[in-house]
């Protein structure tokens, strides 16, 4: 099965994502985790990344669907996977599907997390990742036992670079001019989800598990 999450940068792909990988074990698949993941090894590829990132603009389409590809062909994404924050552009959705075309399949699900702007700003704002495994928290609406420090590996949770404000505005912009038009895209392939992502995370959780099946 292939999920594609859709939404706001902050409306809750990720926080969701974890929780459809963990119920339905398949592989998390998040580009923006996998271009952090490469600014902290120091690589070529996380320099590039990062001077994109830190602007709130999105990393080129060439290079993006190079990471993905190369990502999903590894043996546990062979009976499918979550995509969280890809893809986020109409080349980026095409590369997918032919992608999957090239294979037989096409994907099943794509999954629109509904957040209006207003509510975006102050969930970015009390965002905290896990520094180690990338786990998703929020000072006020999921707060780990102990303050600073992940759940479920220890690790130390601190603040996105890319979680400042202004950036955090960029990214709305971009995400509106460049990503939203994904959403009658898969109304055109007949695989679009919609559910109400200013919920509380278990009732999101539950509408998707629905959809599911
Ligand atoms: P995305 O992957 O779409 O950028 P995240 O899953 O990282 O979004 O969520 C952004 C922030 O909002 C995180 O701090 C997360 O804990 C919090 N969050 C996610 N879902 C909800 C929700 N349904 N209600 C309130 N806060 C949420
Ligand atoms: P995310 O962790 O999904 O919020 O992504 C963080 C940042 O990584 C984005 O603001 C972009 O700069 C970059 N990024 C992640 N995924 C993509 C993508 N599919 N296309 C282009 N840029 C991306």
């Amino acid at each position: 099965m292939v999920i594609i999450m859709l939404g706001a940068p902050g409306a809750g792909k990720g926080t969701q994502a974890e929780r459809i990988c963990a119920g339905y074990s398949l592989p998390h698949i998040s580009t923006g985790d996998i271009f952090r993941a490469n600014i902290k090894g120091g690589t070529e590829l996380g320099k590039e990344a990062k001077s994109y990132m830190d602007r709130g603009e999105l990393v080129p389409d060439e290079l993006t669907v190079r990471i993905l590809k190369d990502r999903v062909s590894q043996d546990d994404c062979a009976s499918g996977y979550v995509l969280d924050g890809f893809p986020r552009t109409i080349p980026q959705a095409e590369a997918l599907e032919a992608m999957l075309k090239e294979q037989g399949v096409s994907a099943d699900h794509a999954i629109d997390v509904e957040v209006p702007d207003e509510n975006i700003v102050r969930r970015m704002g009390g965002r905290r990742s896990c520094q180690n495994c990338g786990a998703i928290y929020h000072v006020e609406y999921a707060k780990p036992a102990k303050e600073g420090i992940c759940d479920k590996c220890g690790g130390t949770l601190v603040i996105r670079d890319d979680d400042k404000d202004e950036t955090v505005r960029n990214r709305l912009k971009v995400y509106h001019e460049q990503t939203q038009p994904l959403i009658d895209f898969y109304k055109g392939r007949g695989i679009l989800k919609e559910v109400d992502g200013t919920q509380d995370p278990d009732k999101v959780f539950e509408d998707i598990r629905a959809i599911l099946g």
